[in-house]
């Protein structure tokens, strides 16, 4: 590399610094020194919408800056395909039911379409990481692979409907080692399992700090009333999210106190339900005119964080949730969260600490109307999350983690085992 791209990624990683401090940038030049020159490829289904694009979005440049030859692949076939995805997506996080033969085969025809494709780089990897299980029947048209492959899990697995737990199985077991967000996630499997948190990154147009003009101007963007307070949920149009029973708990709150809500999503490419679930959120949302159910175009990031900014509470009252990067970005910008009592969620949001853990509408209701009347409150949780996300949930960790892992697999230490 020449000296010109070795100064441009030194100053592309100092930027941290003022967020983590020196220390942390200087550690992960550390861990990065012997992978230098190693080639990492990620694949996924979508470059944009969902938590995963988020990450690799941010991950990716980080990776490149460190000097890993870092690249991003997507994979896409028919509309079968993604049913059948789709399909895997509710049954490992437990919503079962059984996927025809025919989706089955559009799943496997897909992957061997991809493999050919992708084999010159797939083939030349050192490391390659399949995020979920849309594109991890790839490997087996690997036989030989020279690198290590890992399969990244980003969802809830800890109850998956067994039938298609038993179909994925033998796709996974060849894999060199899995990573999942949490403990309970883990699943049997011959390999080495790591478990990682997810992160977000704090420069991020998501995630930055704004003018105040800008946070303002959502009001008059969305014809929002600046005088009463304010509850979002940003998300996919996803039954998981339960879009329907925020609605359900806003109506209830709203009751006794003035209040508006914001529901913010947009669509994933590899998404085939959300058209119909946003169907349903608007249904619901007729004839309450502080029901704002917004279709945000997928770059969208520096609005999303005005609105994030401009919310009195932030809400994520999902019912299964790998981890619920939602939650991180509306803890980082200061706010309590109201969290369904699920998965990831739970790693981040505390009761009374960072915000509440709900399992039902009234529960999200009760906690909306508590946190309201208690601005004081509201203020202390938010700060609490702010520094607990700074602590804990920082792209600078997650990247610590992962070249920790790629050393440890590198070095042949499968056994070790990274802890998020
Ligand atoms: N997001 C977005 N636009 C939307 C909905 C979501 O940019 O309309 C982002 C959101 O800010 C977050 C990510 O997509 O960064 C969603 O990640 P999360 O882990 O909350 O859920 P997932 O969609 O992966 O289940």
């Amino acid at each position: 590399m020449d000296t010109a791209s070795e100064n441009k990624n030194q100053d592309f990683l100092a930027r941290y610094a003022p967020v983590t401090g020196t220390s942390v940038i200087q550690h992960l030049e550390q861990l990065a020194a012997p992978l230098k020159g190693a080639r990492v490829v990620h694949v996924n289904s979508t470059r944009e919408g969902g938590g995963v694009a988020e990450i690799l979005q941010k991950l990716i440049p980080l990776k490149k800056a460190l000097g890993i030859e870092t690249s991003w692949e997507v994979i896409n076939g028919s509309p079968d395909f993604y049913e059948c995805t789709k399909s895997f997506h509710n049954a490992l996080q437990g919503m079962g039911r059984k996927v025809s033969d025919d989706l089955l085969k559009a799943y496997e025809q897909t992957n061997a379409d991809c493999a050919e494709r992708l084999r010159g780089v797939l083939e030349e990897a050192d490391f390659v990481f399949i995020h979920d299980p849309q594109p991890a029947a790839l490997l087996s048209h690997f036989p030989n692979r020279r690198g290590k492959w890992i399969w990244r899990c980003h969802i809830d697995a800890s109850h998956p409907f067994r039938s298609v737990w038993k179909y994925l199985r033998p796709w996974l077991a060849s894999y060199d080692a899995s990573i999942f967000s949490l403990p309970e996630f883990a699943q049997p499997l011959p390999h080495a399992q790591y478990i990682v948190a997810p992160s977000i990154d704090p420069l991020s147009e998501k995630n930055r700090h704004l003018p105040t003009a800008e946070i303002e101007a959502v009001y008059a963007k969305f014809g929002l009333d600046p005088a009463r307070p304010l509850v979002l949920q940003v998300s996919r149009y996803d039954r998981f999210k339960d879009p329907l029973g925020v609605i359900q708990a806003y109506l209830l709150a709203a009751k006794l106190t003035p209040l508006q809500l914001v529901l913010a999503g947009g669509g994933a490419s590899d998404d085939p339900e959300g058209q119909e679930v946003l169907q349903e959120v608007q249904r619901a949302a007729e004839g309450h005119p502080d029901i704002h159910v917004l279709m945000l175009p997928s770059d969208a990031h520096r609005t999303i964080n005005a609105l994030q900014r401009a919310s009195d509470i932030v809400i994520q009252k999902s019912i299964r949730e790998g981890f619920g990067l939602t939650v991180t970005e509306g803890m980082w910008k200061g706010k309590p969260v109201i969290g369904g009592d699920t998965g990831g969620i739970r790693l981040q949001v505390f009761n009374h600490y960072t915000g509440f853990l709900v399992r039902t509408p009234e529960g999200a209701a009760l906690r909306m109307r508590y946190l309201l009347h208690r601005a004081r409150l509201r203020r202390e949780m938010g700060e609490r999350a702010r520094q607990f996300v700074m602590d804990n949930f920082l792209i600078t960790r997650h990247l610590r983690e992962y070249l920790t892992l790629l050393v440890g697999l590198q070095g042949g230490c499968e056994e070790r085992v990274v802890v998020g």
